[in-house]
């Protein structure tokens, strides 16, 4: 497997080099709105320290992030009024991953509403509005 490329785009907004829609962080994790929503409310997860993927994580970092992952799902789901939320987790480029800084995707879902299709850039303001409802939704 590849070693850690620090200028990864998820290492560039954790450094404040690039910008995100932040909804929440602690020690250990960042939380922040994907630019491609897949779903409304649709958020990533990652751990502040580096990692590619699930496969080369420590168990510390895996325990903070899916952590972090159930709030922000109970809180996306409160937030949009979802039926269900999905979870996803991508690792290497054959198994789907494009951004090699451990993430977890958060996709609010509702009955019989299908994924939009990936790589279709959202709009920001809707963007910056559903962060804030997941904000507002955080206990
Ligand atoms: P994957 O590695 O396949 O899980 O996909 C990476 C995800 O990161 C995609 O859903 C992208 O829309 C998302 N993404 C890429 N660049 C950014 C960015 N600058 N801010 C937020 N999300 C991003």
């Amino acid at each position: 497997m590849a070693s850690y490329d620090p200028d990864n785009i998820f290492a560039k907004i954790l450094r404040g080099e690039i910008p995100s829609e932040t909804v929440y962080e602690d020690d250990a994790t960042l939380a922040f709105m994907d630019i491609m929503p897949r779903s409304d409310g649709h958020l990533l997860v990652i751990p502040k320290t580096p990692c590619r993927n699930t496969l080369d994580a420590t168990p510390d970092q895996l325990c903070a992030v899916i952590k972090t992952v159930q709030k922000l799902a109970l809180a996306a789901k409160s937030a949009f009024d979802a039926d269900g939320v999905t979870i996803q987790q991508f690792n290497e480029a054959a198994g789907g991953q494009e951004v090699f800084h451990l993430h977890f995707h958060v996709l609010p879902r509702h009955e019989g509403l299908p994924l939009r299709p990936a790589g279709n850039m959202g709009d920001m303001a809707a963007i910056k509005a559903h962060a804030e409802k997941i904000r507002q939704a955080i206990a």
